[in-house]
């Protein structure tokens, strides 16, 4: 086995153990492989182990690599980077899950790009959970506005909630915001409205679970050091 399939095991025995530990059924979590500034040659490796979930940051490299690997059709391209208004066409051909869509504005550029494209894309409204002034994500008050507002958009499908949690080296500490998201979630319409909750990374995936996670966003621990 060579590292990534390696690591790919073991992060899914660990995802599986975690679920299990809080009475989840493994399957209602997604491991999402982000291979921001990975070559491809990594991420044929992962799908080569099974990986069928990526996630990009940056919509060059997002297209770049879904065009270099347009026959690997059934890759899932996560886009969980902030996007600029002006880069919405670039993203809208590929994504399967727009994981960063933050205000009406965006939900409303992003939907026409998708109409454009004949698609239906499916959206996560990314919260900024912790309150962080660096970072992007709409604030948990607004969140109900801004659902109401894009539910009558075509071409996308809300599906739930993101966030980047404040980091810190302790995945403990993670744990208040990761509760924080599931009660947001439960207050804007439950999962019924809401079935996705895209939380943790590699250094607190297993705490995210714990706490209702159904996507995790996992870089380094499949893939090592970005370059
Ligand atoms: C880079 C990134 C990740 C992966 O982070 P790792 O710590 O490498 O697992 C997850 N989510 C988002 C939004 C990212 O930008």
């Amino acid at each position: 086995m060579n590292n990534i399939e390696n690591n790919i095991s073991v992060i899914k025995k660990r995802i599986e153990a975690a679920a299990k530990n809080s009475g989840r059924n493994p399957n209602d979590i997604n491991l999402v492989a982000v291979s921001k500034r990975q070559p491809v040659q990594a991420i044929i490796d992962a799908y080569n182990a099974g990986q069928r979930d990526f996630g990009e940051n940056y919509a060059q490299e997002l297209r770049e690599k879904a065009t270099e690997l347009a026959s690997y059709t059934d890759i899932n391209w996560h886009y969980i980077g902030h996007l600029q208004t002006n880069k919405v066409k670039y993203v809208a051909p590929y994504a399967h899950m727009m994981e960063c869509i933050d205000s009406t504005h965006t939900a409303s550029e992003f939907s026409k790009q998708a109409n454009k494209f004949n698609r239906k894309i499916d959206i996560l409204l990314q919260v900024n959970i912790g309150n962080e002034s660096q970072k992007h994500g709409c604030s948990s008050e607004d969140a109900k506005k801004i659902i109401s507002e894009i539910s009558v958009l075509g071409g996308i499908r809300l599906k739930g909630l993101m966030a980047i949690v404040p980091y810190s080296d302790d995945p403990e500490e993670a744990r208040v915001y990761f509760h924080k998201l599931k009660l947001l979630r439960d207050t804007l319409g439950g999962k019924e409205l809401l079935p996705h909750l895209s939380m943790g990374m590699s250094n607190d995936y297993e705490v995210a679970i714990q706490e209702g996670s159904t996507i995790v966003r996992v870089g380094t621990a499949i893939f090592g050091e970005r370059i």
